[in-house]
Parts: C-alpha cells; structure tokens; sequence
C-alpha cells in the first residue's frame, strides 16, 4: 500500500503523526471490525458472533475478531445491530459530553447517508427528540431511508435537501452533526483503491466544500446550541483549518466569536489525540490507526454563543401555518390501533394511500419541516387502509412502536434466510392472516397466511440476492 507522498509531506509537522508508524500500520493489512447495537433491539448476549471487546469511547459498539457474512445473519437485516467503524462512534461520547440529552432536542444530521451516524444519534437520545436525519444526494437517501426504517424509531425525519435549504429554519436545531464529505484519506486501509483517487488538489476541493456546507447550516442552529463536525481525512486543510475558518467567519458586529470551540475529556487508554488549530487555538480531535483502535478519523464541537442575532424563529413560525395533514377519522383510528403498543403516543396521518404513526410531541415539527423540506420519510408508515382493514407496512413490523400481541412466528436461521431471499417458505404457523416472522424473538417481516400457503411479504428491493 503505497501512500501519496504529498499526503505524508502535507502531515509531517501535524500532532500525534509519526510517519514509520503510519506508514507500517497501513501495510500491517489489518482490518478492524465492530458493530453497534440497536438497544431498543438486542442485548449483546444474544449476539451470534464473539466480540473481542467494548469499544473504549462507546456504550454499545464493540469489536469483532474477524468480519463475518453480514448479509447471512438475519438479525443484521432486523436492525438489531449496524456495522460502524469504531473511531466514529467517538461522536456518543462528545455528545454526552456537551448535550444535556434528558431534555427533548432537535438535532440535524446533515450528511447522513447511510446512516451511521443518525441511528447512533437516536440510540442516546429521548423519545421526546426530534432527529432530522438529511442527505443532499437523491441516489443515497433511499440507503438512509432503509438503514432507519430497520433501526425502528419513530421519532426520526428523513429528508432529501441541500444544506441551503435549510436556512429558513433559523435558529431551530439544539445540535446539528455535519459528518462532512472529504477526501477520505482516514479510510485507506478498509477501502485501497481509494489512495489512487486521492489528490492534493481534491482535498482543496473538499476543503472548500465543507466551508460552504458549515455557512449554510449555521444560520439554523440556535443560540447556544452544539455543532459537531467530523470527516474521515488526515489532511490538516479539512480538519484543523476548516475550524479556524469557522471561527474566522462567524462573528458578530462587535467582532465577537460566535462559535466557540469546546473542549472534550479524553481517557489515556483512548489512544486519541487532541490538536490545537493554528490560528483560532479551536480543539480537535485526531484518530490515528494504530495509535486507536479503529480508522482515521478526525472531530470537534463547538457551541454557539448567546448573542442576539435577529430573533429566534423559523420564519415559518412566524406565519401561521395551515395544516396540511389529512388525519385519519375516528373509525380508521380504531382500525390501526390494535397494532401499536401504544397508540395513545401518535397522531396518525395520511399520506397518499399510506397510513403514517408520528409521536404526538412532534406534530408542530413535522407541521413547521414539510413546508420547508423534502421529507422522504416520517415516523412509522403502519400501511394501508382497505376495506376496513389495515395491509400492515414492512415498516411497521421491524419498528419499535408494534404491538407485541401482533402473532408472530418464530423461524429457525435456514427459514429466516429462506424468507430474507424471498422465497417460498414451508413452515407450520398456527394462524391465519397477517402474521410477522421472527427470528431469535426479533420481526423480520410479515407473512400472510392463507390456508396452507404462506405469502412472502419481504420486501423486494432489499431481498437477499446470493446463496
Ligand atoms: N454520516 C454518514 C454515516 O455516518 O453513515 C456518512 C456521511 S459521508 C462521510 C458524507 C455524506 O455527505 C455523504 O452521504 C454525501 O452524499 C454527502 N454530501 C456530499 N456532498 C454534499 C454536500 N454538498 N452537502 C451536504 N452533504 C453532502
């Protein structure tokens, strides 16, 4: 693994950087795996697969001693667990750091597909939260919109916009998380043919890019709020100088700074290194392979100060807002209850012929957030309503809201593959009708049962394609 001598000479007077070190830990080939588990989902006793131990900085990730068939463990597929590069789950802990999560947030993911960080997000925060979760390119959204549906929690909005959008929203989000895209130096040993696409002349782009990303999102944090940028690069341009670039640009008329750089605790074992920025003194945080457990990878956070900066509504807020909401009548109420555990929690809307669940508590933010953006997906899709009669949503049965007295039936692996491929199952179930497949106690999907044939509801486009 050759690694581009620019890159090298561009780090040389970098902290933390020892060239052999980095050069050998490139080579070593080692590859690192772990997971973060779905705690709404799975205690990490009923994993399949041995962990080789926690992941010093997060609560729910772990390692595993080698990479094992993820598409062949059927609670991959349940949402139970997501594959996460361990160094980025630093972001739970600068969160609990700064963020007083037993308050109910509104808090932006803005580069969020596939998903990683968004379903980290919504496993620490309350169900009183709110999580926008966005991605600018179209071709990705529908990775996000899969990777949240199976991690099953209705309090997350899925949107398609470009970070301008979001400017009028002013001063709405208690924290946003901007994971931004970068030149990716930080991830050649999992992926190396990306060294041959590496240039210094892209990571002047990507520098750029970022800064533009941080000037249009930052109008929509309010007052006192945390912003959390990250990338997966070492080059010093998108890390430590985007945040003097930060600082440098957003002050007040009084020249007062208005995003000031937060410190975070870090443990000796971590093996993380703290930099200072040259020009701003702004914190940062380096993940140097070898040095940590996990990939490149670079964060830090800022608050942003308390000044007055011309009112703290939406412009939307502002106005009064029609709703536009069709709400479902009574009698259909009565119609998808049952399948809820608790149903008193949601409002339930329409859209098209699809009934949606949406926590109560947010019905004046999806109210303010459809006006201004493209909401691919809200809440919990629980179906459609036909002849009085709910045909349940793959959604439903893999979310955290479904009724547990929903029949079920346990499969065994060979079945729950065999459903997974969508193919033909021949299994005994002792009920008629809508039934959901489970598999070590966790839903995969519905079947329908009628008579003796059973109806493979999986959904194809996520179907299992090799043997
Ligand atoms: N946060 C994700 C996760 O943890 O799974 C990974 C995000 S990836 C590092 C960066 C994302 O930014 C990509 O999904 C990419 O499509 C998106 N992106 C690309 N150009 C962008 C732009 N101009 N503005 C905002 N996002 C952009």
């Amino acid at each position: 693994m050759d690694l581009p001598p620019a890159l090298l000479q561009s780090l040389q007077n970098v902290k933390g950087f020892n060239q052999e070190a980095f050069i050998q830990v490139h080579q070593s080939g080692q590859q690192i795996t772990s997971i973060r588990l779905n705690p709404e989902k799975l205690k990490i006793q009923n994993l399949k697969f041995k962990t080789e131990g926690h992941v010093l900085w997060s609560s729910l990730g772990y390692y595993l001693p080698s990479r094992p068939s993820f598409t062949l463990d059927p609670l991959f597929h349940a949402g139970a667990y997501y594959v996460q590069e361990a160094s980025s789950m630093f972001l739970e802990e600068v969160i609990k750091q700064k963020v007083d999560l037993s308050k109910p947030l509104k808090i932006l993911d803005l580069c969020a597909a596939p998903g990683g960080k968004s379903t980290l997000i919504q496993s620490i925060i309350s169900k009183e939260s709110l999580l926008v979760s966005n991605e600018v390119i179209k071709t990705r959204v529908n990775i996000l919109s899969e990777n949240i549906t199976k991690w099953g929690a209705a309090n997350v909005i899925v949107t398609n916009n470009d970070p301008k959008d979001f400017e009028k929203l002013k001063n709405y989000f208690d924290v946003i998380v901007v994971d931004a895209p970068c030149s990716g130096s930080g991830l050649f040993r999992k992926d190396p043919n990306a060294i041959g696409e590496w240039s210094q002349a892209n990571v002047a782009l990507c520098a750029q890019r970022q800064q533009r990303i941080l000037a249009d999102i930052l109008p929509s944090l309010k007052a006192g709020g945390c912003l959390f940028y990250s990338t997966c690069s070492f080059s010093p341009q998108e890390d430590e100088d985007v945040l003097d670039w930060l600082i440098h640009e957003f002050y007040t008329d009084d020249k007062i700074a208005t995003m000031e750089s937060l410190r975070f605790m870090l443990e000796d074992d971590w093996g993380i290194v703290e930099t200072v920025s040259d020009k701003t003194n702004a914190y940062g945080y380096r993940f140097y392979p070898g040095k940590v457990k996990g990939e490149g990878f670079f964060i830090a956070g800022f608050k942003k100060a308390d000044v007055e900066d011309g009112g703290s509504q939406t412009a939307h807020r502002n106005k009064k807002i029609k709703k536009t909401f069709e709400k479902l009548s009574n009698t259909q109420i009565l119609i998808v209850q049952p399948y809820l555990l608790h149903a008193n929690d949601f409002f339930f809307i329409k859209q098209n012929e699809d009934v949606l669940a949406i926590p109560m508590q947010l019905e004046k933010e999806l109210e303010t957030l459809q006006h201004i953006l493209y909401i691919k997906k809200a809440g919990i899709k629980l179906g459609t309503i036909i002849r009085n009669e709910l045909v349940p949503a793959h959604e439903l049965a893999v979310s955290n809201i479904i009724n547990t007295n929903v029949n079920r039936c346990e499969v065994d692996l060979e079945n729950a593959l065999q459903y997974l491929r969508k193919q033909e199952l021949k299994i005994e179930c002792p009920y008629n009708g809508w039934v959901i497949l489970t598999y070590k106690n966790l839903p995969l999907g519905w079947i329908k049962v009628i008579g003796n044939r059973i109806n493979n509801y999986y959904p194809s486009a996520w179907r299992i394609l090799n043997k």
